[in-house]
This record gives C-alpha cells, sequence and structure tokens, in this order.
C-alpha cells in the first residue's frame, strides 16, 4: 500500500517537472509528501495553509490532469496541512480540504498521522542562510512612544499599539490595523510601535514599508522574474508593518501576493501592522478576502485630537525644539488648526521660521498670519449648495427664492452671483452649475458669469455686492 502512494505520487511528481519551471518545481512540490491513498483518494501534506492555497490557486488543474491520468476519472486529492508549531499548540493541527468534490468531502477523510515530524519539517519559505542577514527595520527613531503624545482621540490606538509592542504577534491585535484621516499620526504610531519591539526584542526582524514602495518593489520583482523570491523576503519577518494599504486598491496584484505574505506570517504568529487612511468598511476595490483579513484583528481609529491634546502636542513639540512662545499664541494657533496635526506642527514651525528670519517677535498678528494661510491652503472646495445659502442669506431671502422663475432684479442678480460663485470655487460644469442652481441650462450659467464681470466693473454697488460675498465664502 505504501509503495502504491509513493509510485503513483513520484509518477504524478515527474509529470509535473515536465511541465513547470525547476524553482517552482523544487518550491512547491519537493516539500509534499504523499501519506496515503485509498480508493483513488490521494493524500498529500503540504508544510502550511499557505501553501495549500499556492496550489490551488496555481497548480489545481495541472494536479487535477496529472491525478486523473494516475487514478482514473474518480481520482480526488485531500490536502492535508500541517503547521509550524509556533502557536505553542500542543495538539498538531490537521485539516484535509479536497481539490475537486469541496462539498462531499466528510470529517472521516481527514487523515495523516504526523504527531511525531512535526517538528523536524523545514520551513520551505526560508532560504537557508537568509536569518543571518541583517534586515534593515527602515524606523525612524525621531518616532517613538515618548513623543506621541496621548489624548481622548489616540487613546485606544495608542494602548493596542503598546499591546502588540509588548507581545508582537501574541495578542488578538494581529492584525493590527491603524485608521484615520491625514496626518493624525499614523505613521508616527506605527513607527513608535517597531521602535518599541526592536528595542524590547532586538533578535526580532521588524520591517516598516509604505504600500507604495511594496508594490513597486512587487512590480519589479515581476519584471526580473523574482517573485518567488520576493516573497521569500517577506515571509521571514516577523513584523511586518506596511503604511498606507488604502494604496493597493485597484492593485490585484500586489493584493493577491500580499495575501498570500500575509497568511503566512499570520498563521506563523508573526505580527502585521497596518495603516489606512479609511475605515475597512470604506476601502474600495480591496479585495474580499483581504479586507476579511483586515479585519480578523483589531482595527483601532485616530481621530482629530481635542483643544488640549493639541496645545500639548505643540508645546511638547517647542519644548524639544528649545523654543518659548507664549501660551495665548500657542492656543490661538491650536484653537484655528483642529484636524492635521502635521499642519499643526508646520504653523509653529513658519512661525519660528518668520519670526527669527524677520527678526520679529512671535506676535499674535503673525500668528494670525501665518495660521490664516494654513487654513486657507487646506479649505475645502465649497459645494453649489453652501454657496447658494451664503448668496441668500445675504439678500435675506430664501434659496427656493433664488431658485425661482422670476424676472425680478435683485432676484435675478442674486441668482446670477450664485453662478458665477458656483463657476469661481468650484469644479462644476456650466450644465451641472445650471441644474442645481433653479433648473436652468448651460447658456444661463454663461450668461451670467459674463454678466456679473460687466457689471462689477460699472455698477460700484453690484462690486461691493461681489466683494462682500467673495469674502464670505473664503473665510
Ligand atoms: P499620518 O501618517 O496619519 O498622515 P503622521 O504620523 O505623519 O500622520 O503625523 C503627522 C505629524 O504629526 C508627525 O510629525 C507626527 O509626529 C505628529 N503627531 C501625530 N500625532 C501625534 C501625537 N499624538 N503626539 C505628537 N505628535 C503627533
Ligand atoms: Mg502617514
Amino acid at each position: 500500500m505504501n509503495s502504491i502512494k509513493n509510485e503513483v505520487w513520484s509518477k504524478c511528481l515527474s509529470f509535473i517537472k515536465d511541465n513547470i519551471q525547476p524553482q517552482a518545481f523544487k518550491t512547491w512540490f519537493e516539500p509534499i509528501e504523499a501519506v496515503k491513498l485509498a480508493n483513488n483518494v490521494l493524500s498529500i501534506q503540504v508544510p502550511s495553509k499557505f501553501f495549500y492555497e499556492w496550489l490551488e490557486e496555481h497548480y489545481v488543474s495541472l494536479l487535477k490532469s496529472v491525478l486523473v491520468q494516475q487514478l482514473g476519472p474518480d481520482a480526488r486529492l485531500v490536502y492535508v496541512i500541517k503547521m509550524e508549531n509556533t502557536f505553542g499548540n500542543k495538539q498538531p493541527f490537521t485539516e484535509s480540504i479536497p481539490s475537486n468534490h469541496r462539498d462531499s468531502i466528510k470529517p472521516q477523510d481527514v487523515s495523516a498521522p504526523m504527531t511525531s515530524r512535526s517538528h523536524e519539517l523545514k520551513n520551505p519559505f526560508i532560504i537557508p542562510g537568509i536569518r543571518n542577514l541583517q534586515i534593515e527595520s527602515q524606523l525612524n527613531p525621531n518616532y517613538n512612544f515618548d513623543n506621541f503624545l496621548e489624548g481622548d482621540a489616540n487613546r485606544l490606538a495608542r494602548s493596542a499599539g503598546l499591546a502588540v509592542s509588548n507581545k508582537p504577534g501574541g495578542t488578538s491585535f494581529n492584525p493590527l490595523l491603524i485608521f484615520g484621516g491625514v496626518g493624525l499620526g499614523k505613521t508616527h504610531l506605527v513607527h513608535a510601535i517597531g521602535v518599541e519591539i526592536k528595542d524590547k526584542y532586538p533578535e526580532k526582524t521588524v520591517l516598516y514599508i509604505s504600500a507604495e514602495k511594496f508594490t513597486q518593489q512587487y512590480i519589479e520583482s515581476v519584471k526580473k522574474n523574482s517573485r518567488n523570491d520576493f516573497i521569500h523576503f517577506y515571509q521571514v519577518i516577523d513584523i511586518l508593518i506596511i503604511d498606507d494599504v488604502q494604496f493597493l486598491s485597484g492593485k490585484s496584484g500586489t493584493q493577491d501576493v500580499f495575501f498570500h505574505i500575509f497568511n503566512h506570517l499570520h498563521q506563523n504568529g508573526k505580527q502585521v501592522i497596518l495603516t489606512s487612511d479609511k475605515a475597512p468598511v470604506d476601502m474600495q476595490d480591496i479585495e474580499q478576502r483581504l479586507l476579511s483579513r483586515f479585519k480578523w484583528g483589531l482595527s483601532a481609529e485616530l481621530q482629530s485630537p481635542d483643544f488640549e491634546t493639541r496645545v500639548s502636542i505643540i508645546k511638547n513639540k517647542l519644548f524639544r525644539d528649545g523654543v518659548n512662545i507664549e501660551d495665548n499664541i500657542i492656543e490661538y494657533v491650536a484653537k484655528n488648526i483642529k484636524t492635521n496635526i502635521r499642519e499643526l506642527e508646520g504653523a509653529i514651525i513658519s512661525l519660528i521660521a518668520q519670526s527669527s528670519f524677520n527678526k520679529m517677535e512671535i506676535t499674535i498678528q503673525l500668528a494670525q498670519e501665518i495660521v490664516n494661510k494654513f487654513v486657507k491652503n487646506t479649505k475645502r472646495e465649497v459645494s453649489i449648495d453652501y454657496i447658494q445659502k451664503v448668496v441668500s442669506e445675504y439678500f435675506q431671502m430664501d434659496v427656493s427664492t433664488l431658485q425661482s422663475k422670476t424676472r425680478k432684479r435683485h432676484i435675478v442678480q442674486a441668482r446670477q452671483l450664485a453662478m458665477y460663485f458656483a463657476k469661481k470655487f468650484t469644479k462644476a460644469s456650466l450644465a451641472s452649475i445650471g441644474s442645481q442652481i433653479g433648473k436652468r441650462d448651460h447658456a444661463t450659467v454663461l450668461h451670467a458669469c459674463k454678466t456679473v464681470d460687466n457689471l462689477s466693473f460699472t455698477d460700484k454697488q453690484f462690486r461691493k455686492y461681489v466683494e462682500d460675498l467673495n469674502q464670505k465664502l473664503t473665510i
């Protein structure tokens, strides 16, 4: 029996060997062992679930045809998956999945005695000796926990980060996904986690990489025909940190390779840390199977910091830079820049730079000027609805009046001004502006814009309207 099983499998192997690249054969087929053959069902043992997924995805039709060739049309394949014993499980874990009749497999099909050898099985993905290579972590030591100030807005994410640092791979926060808007500290926090882990566990391999760079590397590896090396490299990392995973959206090849790397690391108790500008539910063009993995661990949001935290962040920064600024100025900046810590820091840096270049004192006026620049630059596009609301209020009429068909002069003027500002402040087309402001056509909007231009030249009162409204809409 035993010999038949081995004979069948070795015939399969020699056929497979003739049909795929030698390197692929070595990587994916040599580590396989035939463990059982009964009733045309061949059970093969693979080293991990990742391995099984890879075979299913890339070689299933080859396996199928070769088995049918050897065992006839009723041939079936059962995978027996052995997990490396890295979870501290006492019991070896077995699982079987048939490659074709997925539904017909019964629990009793689970086979394979493989207790004793589970410790010796070599992980086929680790290139011998690679552990001796020093992998540069790409961590920035300036981003650490000491200077990542705590507040209500980041408490959960920060403490999850600390928990992960204490026990990488050993908490249920795996993966740990930190999400939140631009400039709220995602990159800082994940570096801090990496730095802390390196500090506590110097022997662990930590790698920080942006999703963008990861994608470039992957594309490069495909070009150079070294996709397997790319995968191998990532599979030996103990703590993998990937920043801005939203960048992977729509990139199915990179998502695919990341999926396999993720599975491998996760199964082996390695820690994965991710950041994204969106919650998993809001991510677009990311494959479902990957999204579902993102949700396995913990998703923690970084929200906009409250006023006190903003003040402390500024003070902390000034303290580290050895600069002194009066409290009322710090508070002014903190009050006016609310949603982006990078801008908050940017404003403070400009303030210090301006005052030292021009040998000026840091005054509240200077702070106002600088804050205005920051706030204006980052202003969101105003909406057509908002423009109609501001114009109607200014002329003390309802929005419905502004949109009505009436030809009364002051109403026509208000409507034309709304159209003019919609053209000026939004990217909407003339047609779209027309349809939103009283269902007019694009020619009417064009006419309105010309009229406003002309009138603001010739009519002083009208020019005042334009200036007032312009100011209201740009504050
Ligand atoms: P993101 O990656 O979310 O866009 P970053 O991590 O680049 O944001 O953070 C932007 C800036 O704000 C960085 O200079 C960072 O040091 C600072 N920052 C963010 N959160 C904090 C915090 N809680 N304490 C101190 N500095 C912070
Ligand atoms: Mg970032």
